[in-house]
């Protein structure tokens, strides 16, 4: 790219002077001899020097720059330079060129008819001097003026950045060239291998991408600075040729590649990736170009492709800076650098700033800064990626404490849910069971109630059933007396008749009561039915029972019932059985005392009989 900009920019520029006789100062200030320079330009390419020898004066023209520098042609230029030596001692003089990819350059006049050859489309070994430049040394005696006609060609750039130098100039020089440069591809060496073994490491592939970026670009400044064909094939000229605009295709390949990861436009808006896959799609062309096509298409593809990785990479850089990239930031000024420093080396070239060993070293110094900066740029990527990693996982923290406190609330609330629940299960436990209490006491109830006569509050018929069965089973067990009084209030339905019924249940419920006061807390009074009662003694003979017969009798008698004003007097007739029994036959034990019941009521009633055994009864 710079060399095509340098072209362009020599050509635009005015002549600076015309060419005259170039008198070679005793100082170490090297000369460029372009102003002194006359040419003449020979389209095919086939004239010998005897021809140029011949020429009129009025072929040759100025040079007027202070390079000799023509483009992309392919023609052959042959330029005339007359060299005076002022001194009055011989000197020794050295004319450097500094464009070593000249494909053919030939000397006339530098050592009698010896004819120099040089170019990289010659072997290497066909140089007078070893060095990867074209270097003409030239011997002026004192006082000496002597004319040299140079010829150059080449398929490239036909331009001789030459110099002229003393010999103690150009060892002096070429000492610090030597060391500037080994310390320029020393570096490239370092960051290459560096990159790699991060790679290595990392496994991140845009550490590969930078690595070989710097190692093609490093082989690209190699060949463009002549060291490989000096060093690496010195006879494989047709190699040589395709080498240089390979490397550089190959080197904007990677460049592409690093670009692309480094300032992630595939994250970018998709433009990025299509402009990106459509360099990378030319490049490949290239490189097929300078491996199997023409030297000047594959030449002038690279360059093409230099110029618009190079704008497309700064036009990428600062649309990732105003999205705030953080690594883009970096990268534009690496470019920065890289294009001051191509800048100021043009510039230097056209003569416009001040020849020094800054000017001509800015570029790789440029190139070198660069490849650091973007090297650093490679590790703040990382950086960021750390720190975008560190953020994701605080959020993930964040994410996992509030997590924690939802399920800490969800715990809390289930376990309300489950308090108010038992709650309400003890309260309903407690309810239900407080309903069963009082349902069972109403069954209590209930079946206190079945068991009772209604009208007289005494014991019901089927109560006594139950309640004999009891007794005689004890008095069985115990051997002791039982007694069963059979109670009948007499003429009762003369009562009935007399008062009505409604004093009849009255006199019941009297005579009731009144029996009921008279009995011991043992003893059980019931309803048999009717107007008729029975008692159960328990642990009651014969007398004990007629003694207490004869109260309830007498009692009853002594008490008639008030009724709505009147007294109803009343009687009882009483029949008694009393015996320790030995079966539980109660029916039997009551047939008995209504039998003495009977017998009471047959007797004149209101008195009381025992049961006595008769030959019928078989007891
Ligand atoms: P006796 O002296 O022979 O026992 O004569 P009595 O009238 O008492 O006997 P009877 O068997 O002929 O009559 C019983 C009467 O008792 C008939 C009935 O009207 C009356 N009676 C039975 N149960 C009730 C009752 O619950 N209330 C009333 N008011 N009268 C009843
Ligand atoms: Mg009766
Ligand atoms: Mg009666």
């Amino acid at each position: 790219m710079i060399a095509v900009l340098r072209v362009l920019l020599l050509v635009l520029l005015p002549a600076l002077s015309q060419a005259d006789v170039l008198s070679l100062p005793a100082t170490d200030q090297p000369v460029l001899p372009g102003p002194f320079m006359q040419v003449w330009q020979d389209p095919a390419g086939r004239a010998a020097i005897s021809d140029v020898r011949g020429l009129p004066d009025s072929a040759w023209q100025a040079v007027g720059r202070r390079d000799a520098s023509f483009g992309y042609g392919g023609s052959a230029y042959w330029l005339r330079l007359t060299l005076h030596n002022p001194e009055n001692r011989a000197m020794d003089w050295v004319l450097l060129i500094g464009n070593p990819l000249l494909d053919y350059l030939d000397a006339y006049g530098l050592d009698g008819e010896r004819i120099y050859r040089a170019g990289d489309q010659r072997p290497f070994t066909a140089r007078w001097v070893d060095h990867r430049q074209p270097v003409l040394p030239l011997r002026l005696a004192a006082g000496e003026s002597r004319e040299l006609i140079l010829r150059m060609q080449s398929n490239g750039s036909a331009n001789l950045s030459a110099s002229l130098m003393s010999a103690a100039a150009f060892a002096h020089r070429e000492q610090r060239m030597l060391l500037l440069q080994g310390l320029f591809f020393g570096a490239l060496a370092a960051l290459c291998l560096y990159n790699l073994s991060i790679f290595g490491i990392t496994r991140d592939r845009n550490y590969l991408w930078y690595s070989l970026f710097v190692a093609s670009f490093g082989l690209y400044q190699f060949i463009q600075l002549g060291f490989a064909l000096q060093w690496l094939w010195p006879q494989a000229l047709a190699w040589h040729q395709l080498s240089f605009p390979l490397s550089s295709a190959v080197a904007t390949l990677f460049g592409i590649l690093f670009t692309y990861g480094v300032l992630d436009l595939k994250s970018g808006p998709p433009f990025f990736t299509w402009i990106t896959h459509l360099l990378l799609a030319c490049t490949v062309t290239v490189i097929g170009l300078a491996l199997f096509g023409p030297y000047s298409a594959a030449l002038f593809g690279s360059f093409a492709l230099v110029i618009a990785g190079a704008i497309l990479a700064c036009l990428f850089t600062l649309l990732r800076w105003r999205a705030g990239f953080q690594a883009a930031r970096l990268f534009a000024a690496g470019w920065f650098v890289l294009i001051a420093a191509s800048l100021f080396s043009i510039l230097s070239g056209t003569g416009l700033l001040p020849y020094s060993q800054l000017t001509l070293h800015a570029q790789q110094i440029g190139s070198l800064i660069e490849l650091a900066v973007f090297s650093i740029a490679l590790a703040a990527r990382i950086r960021q990626a750390q720190s975008a990693q560190q953020l994701a996982q605080a959020h993930l923290f964040a994410k996992e404490h509030q997590l924690r406190l939802e399920q800490a609330k969800g715990l809390e609330l289930q376990r309300q849910i489950n308090d108010g629940l038992e709650l309400r299960v003890s309260e309903r436990t407690a309810a239900l069971e407080l309903a069963l209490t009082e349902l069972s006491s109403a069954n209590q109830q209930l079946s206190e109630l079945n068991r009772r006569d209604s009208l007289t509050g005494l014991f019901n018929r089927q109560t006594l059933n139950e309640e004999l069965q009891r007794a005689l089973a004890r008095a069985i067990r115990g051997q002791r007396p039982l007694a069963i009084l059979m109670l009948d209030l007499d003429h009762f339905k003369q009562v009935n008749d007399r008062h009505g019924h409604l004093a009849g249940d009255a006199c019941l419920h009297h005579a009731a009561q009144r029996m009921q006061q008279r009995l011991r807390s043992g003893d059980l009074l019931a309803r048999f039915g009717g107007e008729e009662f029975v008692a159960i003694l328990c642990d009651t003979d014969l007398p004990g029972a007629r003694e207490l017969a004869e109260h309830l009798r007498d009692d009853l008698a002594r008490h008639p019932c008030r009724h709505a004003g009147q007294s109803i007097g009343l009687s009882l007739s009483i029949g008694i059985c009393a015996c320790i029994p030995d079966d539980t036959d109660g029916e039997r034990l009551l047939q008995r005392a209504d039998q003495a019941l009977y017998r009471a009521k047959a007797a004149g009633r209101n008195r009381v009989e025992n049961y006595e055994a008769s030959a019928l009864d078989g007891v």
